[in-house]
């Protein structure tokens, strides 16, 4: 932001040295060649165009003071471009010019933000190629693989020396990779007595996940609860004693959803945002009554029925079978004999991240529709 100045202050010395030759007042700010050049991709000129003719018009004495030799250096950026192959890799590439006296120098960086939990991120900065076409002009090119797909923008960023350092930084633009193989591991019915080995089995593969608890569950077993929200795993409702909830009155659904919401906080300090409904009866008017509480209703595209007194090996081949880009695995860590679930969770990890799969939390997977 503060960088663009650099720009904006070039068009400023330019002015002011050209009202100092061609005498007083009138017009000259936005029709100089250097101001309308600058109108182009990179640089942002705006507030000092038209700051400019009013400083201009006070004093008409002042521009005897500071007449500037010659225009600042400055570093200006065009034409960014992004590519995003098939295999994922994104690769940008831009051009920089330099002016007033200053040569091409020096490395280019570029950052690239992520868009997370409504606000940009900075995730990587990273050290541009570079090649020189002349003196002024360098072109920059650079290539990363995102191990999370979303939304990004990318700022490149260039220094030079002259004597005194100068930075300056490109408008951001803004990009969505594609191809995103992701899915979302949920688990019902806790907090309970294997959520401990679920969460350690998660941790391990370093997975995230999103873990649906039972208000009642999860008042016997705070201390799992918490540890899950403190590795970072996404805490979410499933009532208080998971009632279905479409055979209540609208008012006992919204005692099931508030009054677990604010256990959960209590118990782990979490906010949550979504809910799912018991056994997956759900109706409109349930979704109704959710959504004036303001939760968010999750179902599941592949139900593993880990409940049914199955294997840990059919539980691990049903997820990874069923798993298709943005799924939604349904499992369960409380509720009953949990151990066949826990015990198939490193292998869903595995084999899930092997065919190319990252695992989100309910918030990174909105965030990425
Ligand atoms: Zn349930």
């Amino acid at each position: 932001m503060v960088r663009r100045g650099i720009a904006a202050l070039l068009a400023l010395a330019f002015v002011a040295s050209e009202v100092a030759v061609a005498a007083p007042l009138p017009t000259v700010a936005a029709t100089t060649p250097e101001a309308s050049s600058s109108a182009t991709p990179g640089i942002v000129p705006t507030e000092a165009d038209v700051a400019e003719p009013a400083s201009a018009l006070e004093p008409p004495s002042a521009e005897a003071t500071p007449v500037p030799e010659k225009p600042k250096p400055a570093v200006k950026f065009r034409k960014p471009k992004i590519a995003i192959r098939k295999d994922r890799a994104i690769t940008l590439t831009g051009t920089l010019s330099f002016s007033g006296g200053i040569v091409a120098s020096d490395t280019v960086r570029v950052r690239i933000y992520r868009y997370q939990k409504g606000r940009w991120k900075l995730r990587w900065t990273r050290k541009a190629t570079k090649r020189r076409i002349n003196k002024r002009t360098v072109r920059w090119r650079v290539a990363f693989k995102p191990k999370m797909r979303g939304r990004f923008k990318v700022q490149a960023m260039a220094s030079s020396w002259d004597g005194r350092f100068r930075r300056g930084f490109s408008s951001p633009r803004r990009f969505r990779s594609v191809s995103a193989r992701y899915v979302a591991l949920t688990f019902d019915d806790g907090a309970w007595t294997t959520t401990d080995r679920v969460r350690r089995a998660l941790d391990r593969g370093g997975a995230k996940a999103t873990f649906f608890m039972v208000g009642q569950h999860t008042k016997s077993h705070r201390a799992a609860a918490k540890r899950v929200a403190g590795s970072g795993h996404q805490i979410a409702v499933h009532t208080m004693t998971h009632p279905m909830l479409t055979g209540l009155s609208n008012g006992a659904i919204r005692r099931q959803l508030v009054n677990c919401r604010k256990l959960l906080k209590r118990v782990t300090g979490k906010n949550a945002r979504w809910y799912r409904p018991p056994g997956g009866a759900t109706s409109s008017r349930v979704r109704r009554v959710a959504r004036s509480v303001g939760l968010r209703e999750m179902m599941w595209t592949v139900d593993t029925r880990d409940w049914t007194g199955i294997s840990a090996g059919t539980i691990r081949s049903r997820a990874v079978r069923g798993a298709r880009p943005g799924g939604v695995i349904l499992m369960h860590d409380g509720g009953g004999n949990r151990r066949p679930t826990a015990a198939a969770v490193p292998g869903i990890v595995r084999d899930l991240r092997s065919r190319g799969y990252d695992f989100v939390t309910l918030d990174e997977w909105a965030a990425l529709r």
